[in-house]
Parts: C-alpha cells; structure tokens; sequence
C-alpha cells in the first residue's frame, strides 16, 4: 500500500510497482491511509512523511502503538533529517530520500518484505485451493475455477486469513466498499456462488458458515 499526495508521484510509483507485478492501492491522504493499513495485512506500506491529516510518521507511530508489525518504508524530501531519524526510532523499516529510481524502492521493498518474513506474497494457498494474485488464476485440485471480480475478492478476503470469522459487515465493507449495511443477503448470495464454484460436489468444504456470526475458509492443518 501506498501514501502519497502528490498525484503525479502517486501514480509513478503505481505505475512502476505494478509493472513489477505489485498489487497496489493507494491513498492521497494521511487519514485515508491510516485506514487502509489497519483494514487489512499487507506485505509493506511505503508511505510519504509530508500528508494532509495525519501525516507519514503519525501513520507509523499509530500502527506501531496497535501492534502492527506491517514493515514501512518511509518516503522523505532531502531537508528532513530529524523527521527520518524520527521514522526509524518510531520503527519505520526503512527510507527513501526524493526524488528516488522505481528500482531503488523494489529493491528496499524485497529487503523488508524478506526480513519481515513475509512473502511478497502472490500465491494464496489453503488445503488445495490456490489463488494467484497477479495471474488471477484461482484453482482447486488442479482445476481451474472461474469467479467474477467480486467473488474473486470475496474469496480473496476469506483466503488473506484462513480461519478467521468475516462478519457480514465486515465483508460488504471490504468486497463492496459499503460502509452501511445493505440490508439484503447480498453477501450470503455471493457466499453461496463461490461455494458451489469452490467446494462443489467435494467432501472436503472449505468454506463454512459460522451461524450467526458470518463466514471464514477452514484454518489451515
Ligand atoms: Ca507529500
């Protein structure tokens, strides 16, 4: 994920990440982005010091307070070195200084995103359901399985984190972007597409309702 205001800076680095096969989303300000980080996990937020509302390093020392160990890469302008010293003491992963080579910045997002552990990842697994982020190949037992955008997101959320319970809230937000509640059984409708598409006749369900609450994928063995 990314945070930045200047349009044209914006775009640059979306244009040049997604090149490199990144799925991006990107927020223009401070407060937009502190919501994007803690709505769900991400490999790495590059994130501009200088935002309207909230800025880089209040973003960083929110996340940091709540536990969220997502690695950061701050973005700085040349003049702010106690702002970068700030970044690190705050646990920014790393920084970049602008103007800066796309390169640059993949490279350090490789570096932090393999010492966070984490993956760059783009293959989501569960028992014998893969789902490819970049090649949106989604297929169980080998068999390829064809989902329209939304049930590819729907299914996606639920893959992100195998076991944990969605509330139907939670998924109109996340899959739709509705901050109310439609009032219909759209969710449950689109629950009931991708489970025929991705259980089907097999034994094995993957996907389960927990009444009253909502759904999750099986945890993993
Ligand atoms: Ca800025």
């Amino acid at each position: 994920m990314v945070v930045e205001d200047e349009k044209k800076i914006a775009s640059f680095l979306r244009k040049g990440l997604e090149a490199q096969g990144f799925v991006v989303e990107h927020a223009l300000n401070g407060d937009d982005g502190y919501a994007l980080a803690t709505s769900r996990p991400y490999d790495v937020a590059v994130l501009d010091i200088m935002l309207p509302g909230r800025d880089g390093l209040s973003i960083l020392r929110n996340l940091r307070e709540r536990k969220i160990a997502l690695p950061v890469i701050l973005l700085t302008a040349r003049s702010e070195l106690n702002e970068r010293l700030e970044g690190l003491n705050l646990g920014a992963d790393d920084y970049l200084t602008k103007p800066f080579h796309i390169e640059e910045l993949i490279a350090r997002i490789h570096a932090v995103t393999r010492r966070a552990g984490g993956t760059g990842q783009s293959i989501l697994t569960v028992a014998d359901l893969t789902m490819n982020l970049l090649t949106r190949e989604v297929r169980r037992a080998g068999q390829r399985i064809d989902l329209t955008t939304r049930e590819f997101s729907l299914l996606e959320h639920l893959m992100r984190s195998p076991g944990r319970v969605l509330t139907r809230v939670e998924i109109c937000e996340r899959v739709w972007e509705y901050n109310f509640d439609p009032g219909t059984n759209l969710v449950d409708v689109y629950i009931q597409r991708i489970r025929k598409k991705v259980d089907g006749d097999s034994p094995a369900k993957l996907i389960e309702t927990i009444r009253g609450v909502g759904y999750r994928i099986k945890p993993q063995q």
